[in-house]
């Protein structure tokens, strides 16, 4: 795969110096007095020189919440006018795209829902013809890297070459502590195809809460990437849209004064090598945990069998039987003898635990 796409580096457009660039400010703009106040508060985070706020809002069911609308614009000329804060908002039709260039938008962004969509990204590109603004484009909800290409060429062949993607994470059907899960090789590998296109990451929408939002921004810069888009409220706890991952402007401070911003060194060849390996062992582990869940659902079944016909628990002669011959499994593929019989040992207390809960009745399977 590859494309000749012309891209805009980032210094060329905006002075960042060295810095990351960081757009800040809520999911959705809600009220004329919430979008001010976080704006206003916004003024003494660092580095932020967007104000994002999506006033048409993707929503996966209708009856939720969808956005104030064209209302938000007046909120959003406010922002500019009362603290130099550039603004940008989410586009999804021509309509939008259209209503956005004439109230003077700073950037606009095409959401995750969007992208998966060749026919409306092409619409929107067709509809930004001659306007000279700059967008973003997220990744497509789908791990799909030809789809995210896809929608940044459509939007530079109108002419846009002032494009940032913003990796916001991919929808994956196994558990993860991630609502979106990173899957950083996409947007690695995307870098790689178009080394001037600058990549900012929302770790908002990757977490999908506030605990594991530092994690995820230090771990963006780490991979080189060029910035953040952080969802920012006056008071989180009362947004209307995505309430568990938005954060307070001072909490966004304290994230952004912890982060370390390394200096760019060449080191990305390494870097991707070693994601690469912690690609794999995240794989692993996911595996080893499935693993162990289908052991205790085994265990659960013997401890019904046995239950069923008054036979004991902890039967000796089998359990000496396991840790001899792991035991000797294991070291000979090169694991540490202690570090096995730890394992083992935790292993068959809680199978021990689980069958003891169906002997006396607490876990009925
Ligand atoms: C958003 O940025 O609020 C949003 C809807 O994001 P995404 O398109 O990434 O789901
Ligand atoms: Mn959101």
């Amino acid at each position: 795969m590859s494309s000749n796409i012309e891209i805009e580096p980032l210094k060329n457009w905006l002075s960042l110096d060295g810095k990351p660039l960081v757009i800040a400010g809520p999911c959705s703009a809600e009220s004329e007095r919430q979008v001010m106040e976080t704006a206003k508060a916004l003024l003494d985070v660092p580095y932020v020189k967007y104000f994002r706020a999506g006033i048409w809002k993707p929503r996966t069911r209708p009856g939720s919440f969808e956005g104030v609308g064209s209302e938000g614009f007046k909120w959003l000329k406010r922002v500019k006018e009362e603290t130099g804060l550039k603004t940008t908002i989410e586009v999804a039709n021509p309509q939008h795209v259209e209503e956005a260039c004439n109230n003077d938008m700073d950037m606009l962004w095409i959401g995750a829902r969007t992208v998966v969509n060749p026919f409306m990204v092409q619409e929107i590109a067709t509809a930004l013809n001659g306007c000279d603004v700059p967008v973003m484009v997220k990744n497509p909800v789908t791990p799909d890297l030809k789809l995210w290409l896809g929608a940044i060429e459509r939007i530079e062949h109108t002419g846009i070459k002032k494009i940032i993607a913003i990796h916001r994470g991919f929808h994956y059907f196994e558990n993860s502590p991630y609502r979106n899960a990173p899957m950083w090789e996409i947007p690695i590998e995307l870098k790689r195809l178009l080394p001037s296109l600058p990549v900012i990451v929302d770790p908002s929408h990757i977490c999908g809460n506030r605990d594991l939002l530092a994690e995820i921004s230090q771990k963006a810069l780490d991979l080189e990437m060029d910035g953040l888009m952080i969802e920012t409220h006056i008071n989180p706890a009362e947004a209307k849209t995505d309430a568990a991952q938005q954060i307070t402007p001072e909490a966004l401070k304290s994230l952004i004064k912890n982060l370390i911003i390394r200096e760019r060194t060449g080191t990305i060849d390494f870097e991707n090598k070693l994601e690469e390996l912690r690609t794999e062992i995240d794989k692993l582990d996911g595996e080893l945990l499935q693993i162990l869940a289908k052991r205790m659902e085994i265990i659960d079944a013997i401890g019904e069998y046995k239950s069923k016909n008054q036979i004991t628990i902890l039967q000796m002669k089998r359990w000496a039987g396991i840790i001899r011959d792991r035991l000797s499994i294991g070291t000979n593929m090169g694991l540490d003898e202690q570090f096995l019989m730890q394992l083992l040992h935790l292993i068959h207390k809680e199978s021990i635990k689980r069958q003891t809960d169906i002997l006396t009745g607490k876990k009925n399977k």
